[in-house]
């Protein structure tokens, strides 16, 4: 270990998916000083967060993994939640990673001082950093829906990332707001349990359908005895990912996106018997438009006969439910806001300044924006791993912070040779970088004509707008000359 990498001090704030992998992935190449914080009591992001009834991964369970770590004891072909957190916490503990976790430690402020990042805690404590890494999230700070008399509600009401489990769900006649995949797998999951559902749909979605068998048992045997059968399972459905959503999706003229909408469109027409319901539950935009949903059960669980499919805008929440634009009263005991995720926030609120008093909050006033999605200009060995416009969509962002971790661990190498002090992108790489991403995401399907996520305030895509494969080849290696080292 040269001296630099033994004096080069990392902090990681999440303790999420990437802040792990992130946290694993230093220590594995021998950077000995790191510390991770997690304003929470247990690590696991997104999976910690999100507790609501049917609550399961949409990418296969084989696929969700780290490429390092597979899991031969997953137990059905798209892992729930739970599932999914135990093993984040069972990698954790195996790696030692668990050890450099600080909990109940939210980063509140970062400050460069022109030569190392100075962290301040909640708890009043300070603490330093050669480099910050920041693993915060995309879908992690609730959007609450902006509906007229919201607070009157007289039921017990919470958004889908805050479930309450102490409200009994049998009896009740429950209200859900958003055709979302968070709503949908809460409308399959809990109908058949409550008195009445009534899903609130502003927008109709495509739907792909999906079975999810258990992993019987003799193919556990077969991962557990031989795991390259694991890693070749994991390469294919990687492939076939990739193919069929990734790289569709940047390509809004593409037959795989064509063929998606087929499948989406048969599965509406062969689902829904009631021809009045099939009209209400089908979308006037493209297929992949908005990030697709994937359920097995949305379809049969709305066909139910307590389950009513509320088409009507919303005109105003009273004490005793919802009340739709055409007058009618929808009484309900529960609701559930279903409505999605602030994705533009990242680090935010943090206050983060950077080199020269340059405030984070004010370079993103008009978007947020980061080199290749990892640098910003001036906020030096500030590292963000998921961060503005990098690769979402229906695949892996396990494989996005992989790459991105092993993209920056190259960078981490130039600190531990002692060639520079400090790393970030330059301000002409970042606007051409910019410029391009915009440019690239008019050929989207994301701009067809839908509203969802992946577009910010100004209708431009907030995400990667070429192919994962492109995302890969310009992950394998840093070009030195877009970035400023001193
Ligand atoms: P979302 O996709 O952003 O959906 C929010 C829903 O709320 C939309 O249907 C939206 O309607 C509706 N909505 C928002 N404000 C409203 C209002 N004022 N009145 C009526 N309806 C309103 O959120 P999400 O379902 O939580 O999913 C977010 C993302 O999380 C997903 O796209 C996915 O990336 C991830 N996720 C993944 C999984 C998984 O299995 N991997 C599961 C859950 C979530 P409009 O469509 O009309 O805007």
């Amino acid at each position: 270990m040269t001296a630099h990498r033994a004096g080069v001090r990392f902090v990681i704030i999440g303790a999420g998916m990437a802040g792990v992998l992130a946290a694993l992935k230093l220590r594995e190449a021998g950077f000995a000083d790191v510390m991770v914080y997690e304003k929470a009591d247990r690590l696991g992001g997104t999976w910690r967060e999100n507790t609501y009834p049917g609550i399961a991964c949409d990418v296969p369970a084989h696929l969700y993994t780290y490429s390092f770590a597979p899991n031969p004891e997953w137990s059905h072909a798209f892992a729930p939640g739970p599932e999914i957190l135990a093993y984040f916490d069972n990698v954790a503990r195996r790696y030692g990673v668990d050890e450099l976790i600080r909990y109940g430690r939210e980063v509140r402020r970062l400050e460069h001082d022109g030569s190392r990042w100075r962290i301040e805690l909640s708890t009043g404590d300070c603490d330093d950093a050669d480099v910050v890494i920041a693993a915060t999230g995309v879908l992690h700070h609730p959007r609450y829906p902006d509906i007229n008399g919201l607070n009157e509600f007289a039921g017990s009401m919470f958004h889908s990332a805050r479930w309450d489990h102490s409200v009994p769900l049998e009896g009740a006649r429950v209200g859900v707001i958003g055709t979302g995949s968070s709503a949908v797998q809460i409308t399959g999951a809990i109908t058949d349990v409550v008195r009445e559902l009534h899903l609130f749909q502003r927008t109709p979605q495509w739907i792909l359908p999906v079975d999810n068998p258990p992993v019987d048992e003799a193919d556990r045997a077969r991962y557990r005895s031989d795991p390259a059968v694991l890693t070749q399972l994991r390469a294919q459905l990687n492939r076939d990912f990739i193919q069929s959503f990734a790289n569709a999706v940047v390509d809004a003229d593409s037959q795989a996106l064509q063929m998606l909408q087929k499948v989406a469109h048969a599965n509406l027409e062969d689902s829904v018997a009631d021809p009045a319901l099939r009209e209400k539950l089908r979308p006037d935009y493209r297929a992949g438009c908005k990030r697709l949903i994937i359920s097995g059960n949305i379809y049969q669980a709305i066909q139910r006969p307590n389950a009513h499919l509320v088409t009507a805008g919303i005109d105003r929440v009273e004490a005793d439910g919802i009340r739709t634009v055409d007058g009618r009263l929808h009484r309900l005991d529960m609701l559930v806001l279903a409505t999605g995720f602030r994705v533009d926030r990242f680090l935010r609120p943090m206050e983060v300044v950077g080199r020269g008093g340059v405030r984070l909050d004010e370079v993103w006033g008009r978007r947020p924006f980061a080199y290749l999605s990892v640098s910003v200009p001036d906020f030096p060995n500030l590292f963000m791993l998921n961060g503005p416009n990098g690769p979402v969509g229906n695949f892996s962002l396990i494989d996005v912070a992989e790459a991105q971790t092993a993209y920056l661990l190259q960078l981490f190498e130039l600190l531990a040779d002692g060639r520079c002090r400090q790393i970030s992108a330059r301000r002409e790489a970042t606007a051409r970088f910019e410029a391009d991403r915009i440019e690239a995401a008019k050929k989207t399907v994301w701009v067809t004509g839908c509203r969802s996520w992946y577009l910010d305030d100004r209708g431009v895509p907030v995400a990667w707008p070429w192919t994962f494969t492109r995302f890969r080849e310009v992950m394998k290696r840093p070009a030195l000359d877009d970035y400023e080292l001193r």
